[in-house]
């Protein structure tokens, strides 16, 4: 088995990091930095964002796995003092044991500008916000003109990343089993001038929704961590991906149990 170590750059996670090239020398497990079968992240979720860019043009034959250093995350199962018992399952794994993978929607973004056009992925949310001023975005869903948006901004967030941006904005938390997209507004202006849907939306698998920018505006698209200015946008096109994301679940970790670690207990 092939395998790759990214972690968040503090040196408990750079300490994690060398326990685990170590220990994977000692099972067997051979590093990839080019093909891995499997990505471990060793930092927080933040870290999963960054290892999913990285590998972003293998996302269907990589899995990821990921290893918190501070409390249990979204997309980190194992804790720090975890590491042996992990490798002890990769190593099984790697020896042809199948472990449960959880695959879950990701968004694809076409993003169209006068000086071209670029498309990729997202694993928890894409944004627009103005960079000054106010937004002023046509949201059309299905090629049919739904709203016409002044605000803050626009998020639209997978599943997964129901529980980051989204949640902050009074978005609904999604199961990752469930196909969809959601758009939530960012402080959308409502008055009797100007209207917006004022709820979240959430979109099936077979929908698609276009935000056209409506006047010359300094915009920055945010893509997960991942910021963008954006001076000449036409429009972007916001869909669930044919392509998932995988994290191989060597245990059990139910998300509405992460959901309420995360935000209850
Ligand atoms: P950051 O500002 O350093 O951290 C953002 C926080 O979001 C971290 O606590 C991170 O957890 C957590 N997080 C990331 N993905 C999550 C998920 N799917 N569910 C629940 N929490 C999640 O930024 P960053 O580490 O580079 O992460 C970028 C993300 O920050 C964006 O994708 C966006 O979702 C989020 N963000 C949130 C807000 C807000 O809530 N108002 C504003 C801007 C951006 P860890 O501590 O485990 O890394």
């Amino acid at each position: 088995m092939k395998y790759y170590v990214l972690d968040r750059g503090d040196e408990l996670s750079v300490n994690l990091s060398q326990t685990f090239h170590k220990l994977a020398f000692e099972h067997g497990l051979r590093l990839d930095a080019e093909y891995p079968d499997i990505v471990v992240s060793i930092g927080g979720d933040g870290t999963m964002l960054h290892a999913f860019h990285t590998f972003i043009d293998r996302i269907s034959t990589t899995a990821f796995v990921g290893v918190h250093t501070g409390h249990l995350g979204f997309y980190a199962d194992w804790k720090s003092d975890e590491i042996p018992q992990l490798m002890s399952l990769m190593e099984s794994h790697a020896n042809g044991e199948r472990p449960r993978i959880a695959s879950y929607p990701i968004i694809q973004l076409d993003i169209i500008k006068k000086s071209g056009t670029l498309s990729t992925l997202c694993l928890n949310e894409f944004t627009i916000k103005s960079v000054d001023g106010t937004v002023m975005a046509q949201v059309d869903i299905n090629d049919q003109m739904f709203e016409m948006f002044r605000g803050d901004g626009i998020c639209v967030s997978s599943p997964s990343g129901s529980t980051a941006y989204n949640k902050s904005l009074g978005g609904t938390v999604v199961h990752p089993s469930i196909e969809a997209l959601q758009i939530s507004e960012i402080a959308s202006i409502n008055n009797r001038v100007f209207r917006t849907m004022g709820s979240s939306l959430l979109l099936p698998a077979h929908h698609h929704c276009d935000i056209y920018s409506r006047k010359e505006q300094n915009l920055m698209l945010t893509i997960d961590h991942l910021s963008i200015p954006v001076n000449d946008l036409i429009s972007v096109r916001c869909q669930v991906a044919e392509q998932k994301v995988s994290f191989v679940r060597y245990r059990p970790f139910p998300f509405w149990t992460r959901v309420r670690n995360a935000f209850l207990d």
